[in-house]
């Protein structure tokens, strides 16, 4: 296969904080590919930390590259990225996988790997999507890292440094027991086990040239994570399955990472980063403490059970006003099924507490398409929203996502929903929902499909992927119909199961079976259409 080379100009900018290393001076030059714009990949912290990660060591000079018009060139120092060693990309959504491929082909670089030279850069693919199933991505990235890098990072680069060809490096990487490559029967996932041990980046990188294509959402603020993974095991929840036991930092290594934090940058605004921050011990000393030193706060999203008097009145005087609420469903029956079964008494305290202190909007996110679902549900859902928009005089920003069931998860065996189903799913919820303070926005369902297709594809996928990639104008319609050609729904066992990730296939497959008891459904699965 033909590489393409793309020739359009990236955007060049200031930044703070930006490191810059003298690239005679390294042993291993590493490239971070985030395969998606800038600001996506700005926003947040995993781009951050693992830029700072690799540049805490002496030998290794590490620079960021994003998908852009043309031709990948690193952020730093405008390299081109076949002048590294190392490229190493952050997956962390399915659709992404696209953009990982196109990057390559732009800079020039076969994104098969079975076609490259050794003059080529190793290249390593890692992130949650790619944790939970590496099987498709092996059939382009030359090693598959699973988990988090932190515990791994030493032994990576072991295998990465010294005067070895490129074959024996990949040997030695092959080994590495939380690296995954193509016909390994079994792998391990990375997991730092104190998140106090665990570094965390200080000084943040943000632009200084300011404008709306290079602003992270929160423009401004110090990202301070708190947590990761979460205990509550919703069962289709991959951070929770996939990220290892729910961990969290303590109130002073947090204190000393803030009063760090804004040594180094003119932050008004520090972002809680966690899946769960709720179950942190101390969060409100926390949120008070960062009240307390003049600044804003923001919890990105909230659990509704988690909602109380005075978090909201700390995320109020934190300058947040809106909610986002992960309600997935307002029938409890569902939600059971879902594994998030809170009563239903907390969907109305949380619209009741959100009003008592001046919240205006709120936002729901809702799980749609369940083994189950009636159109009773879907009325009542309709009936709940109007009714607490009323009564609460709020505006509710209603989020409807099709279920997509992630790999290594125990809805992995579930059919993904065709377009055509969700298309009459929506159709009915959008009836439902209808009202002056209710706004829905959904999930394309092409797009849903593509995301649930390649979230469940193995290597056989490869070329089809590849075709995609090197389209130039693929729609997601266009990229869905293709999928399906191709695409063959989870099996009793699956290509990631050598994946380990904690949890014994067993307990998923318990987990998956009092799924479908809740709700009444047979593994043949009567789906609501
Ligand atoms: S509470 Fe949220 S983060 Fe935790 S498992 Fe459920 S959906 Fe995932």
């Amino acid at each position: 296969m033909k590489a393409m080379r793309g020739s359009s100009t990236p955007l060049r900018f200031a930044e703070l904080n930006v490191i810059r290393k003298s690239w005679s001076r390294v042993k291993v030059r590493v490239a971070l590919c985030y395969p998606n714009v800038y600001r996506a990949g700005m926003t947040g912290l995993t781009v951050q930390q693992l830029y700072y990660l690799f540049n805490l060591h002496e030998e290794v000079l590490c620079e960021r590259c994003f998908l852009g018009g043309g031709e990948p060139r690193t952020v730093e120092s405008y390299a081109d990225l076949r002048s590294f060693d190392v490229l190493a990309f952050t997956m962390q959504y399915e659709e992404d996988y696209v953009n990982m491929l196109r990057m390559l082909m732009r800079a020039g670089i076969n994104p098969l790997k079975s076609e490259r030279r050794e003059s080529d850069p190793i290249v390593i693919a890692g992130g949650q999507a790619v944790s939970a199933n590496p099987t498709l991505i092996s059939a382009f990235a030359d090693a598959v890292f699973i988990g988090e890098l932190e515990p791994k990072l030493p032994e990576l680069l072991d295998s990465l440094m010294d005067g070895r060809s490129k074959a024996e490096k990949l040997l030695s990487l092959s080994d590495i027991d939380c690296v995954y490559v193509e016909g390994k029967d079994y792998v391990k996932r990375s997991t730092a086990v104190n998140l106090d041990d665990t570094p965390h980046i200080v000084a943040q990188v943000t632009p200084t040239d300011r404008s709306e294509v290079l602003d992270p959402i929160f423009a401004d603020a110090l990202y301070v994570e708190v947590s990761r993974s979460c205990g509550r095991r919703c069962r289709f929840c991959l951070l929770a399955w996939t990220n290892g036991p729910f961990r969290y930092r303590s109130y002073d290594r947090f204190i000393e990472l803030l009063e760090e934090g804004l040594k180094r940058s003119s932050a008004s605004k520090v972002v809680f980063i966690g899946a769960n921050v709720f179950d942190v011990p101390r969060l409100k000393d926390m949120c008070r403490d960062v009240l307390n030193r003049g600044l804003s706060l923001s919890i990105p999203s909230l659990r509704p059970d988690a909602v109380d008097h005075e978090l909201l009145e700390l995320i109020k005087r934190g300058g947040q006003r809106s909610l986002a609420l992960g309600f997935e469903s307002t029938s409890y029956n569902l939600r059971c099924f879902l594994g998030k079964s809170y009563p239903d008494e907390v969907i109305e305290e949380s619209f009741e507490l959100a009003s008592k202190y001046g919240i205006r909007d709120i936002k729901a996110y809702l799980i749609v398409g369940l083994p189950g679902e009636s159109p009773a549900d879907v009325e009542a859902c309709g009936d709940t929203f109007r009714r607490l928009a009323s009564k609460y005089n709020v505006n509710v920003h209603v989020s409807i996502n099709p279920l997509i069931p992630k790999p290594n998860t125990p809805l992995q065996w579930l059919p993904p929903l065709k377009p055509a189903q969700v298309r009459e799913i929506y159709r009915a919820y959008l009836k439902a929902l209808r009202h002056r303070r209710v706004k829905v926005d959904t999930l394309k369902p092409h797009r849903a499909y593509v995301q649930s297709m390649l979230s469940l594809a193995d290597v056989t996928m490869a070329p089809k992927l590849l075709q995609l990639a090197m389209m130039d104008h693929a729609t997601w319609s266009l990229m869905s119909r293709e999928l399906e050609k191709v695409f063959c729904n989870p099996r009793e066992e699956n290509p990631w199961d050598v994946v380990d990730l904690g949890f014994p296939r067993d307990e998923l497959k318990r987990q998956f079976k009092m799924a479908l008891e809740v709700v009444g459904a047979s593994e043949q699965l009567a789906r609501w259409l």
